[in-house]
């Protein structure tokens, strides 16, 4: 057993990430067990850009809840940032996001994970 604790642990380790184009989703599995899958859509909304989410205050593109074309939404490419984030690459040419493992997996859309967010409200961990 190794006493080394890395970031986050296990909860926050993926063991593989899998982006299936043909089927519109991103799929991790975790070093714990977990396994998240996020529909492309969903991905694309939840981007923790500046220009999406906005800064000093402003809100971000994402805020005023744009009809998304089908280019914004089709990942082309899925870049691996250090030991701590992806940044996917989408179709209309946005690269600028950088989703952390811990965003991913707060953020994961299965049923359980849901009905715990219900439960607990969880503060958002914010980057920088
Ligand atoms: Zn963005
Ligand atoms: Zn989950």
């Amino acid at each position: 057993m190794s006493t080394s604790y890395t970031q986050g642990g296990e909860y926050l380790r993926p063991l593989r990430i899998h982006a299936d184009r043909a089927g519109g989703r991103l799929e991790i599995d975790w070093a714990d067990g977990h396994h998240t899958e996020y529909d492309f859509v969903t991905l694309r909304w939840l981007c923790p850009c500046a220009y999406c989410r906005g800064e000093a205050g402003m809100p971000g593109w994402l805020d005023s809840s744009p009809s998304l074309t089908l280019a914004q939404t089709q990942l082309t490419d899925i870049q691996l940032i250090g030991e701590y984030a992806i940044a996917p690459t989408w179709a209309d040419g946005h690269h600028t996001g950088y989703y952390t493992f811990d965003r991913l997996r707060s953020e994961c859309p299965c049923p359980e994970d849901e009905a715990r967010r219900r439960e607990r409200p969880h503060a958002r961990h914010q980057l920088g």
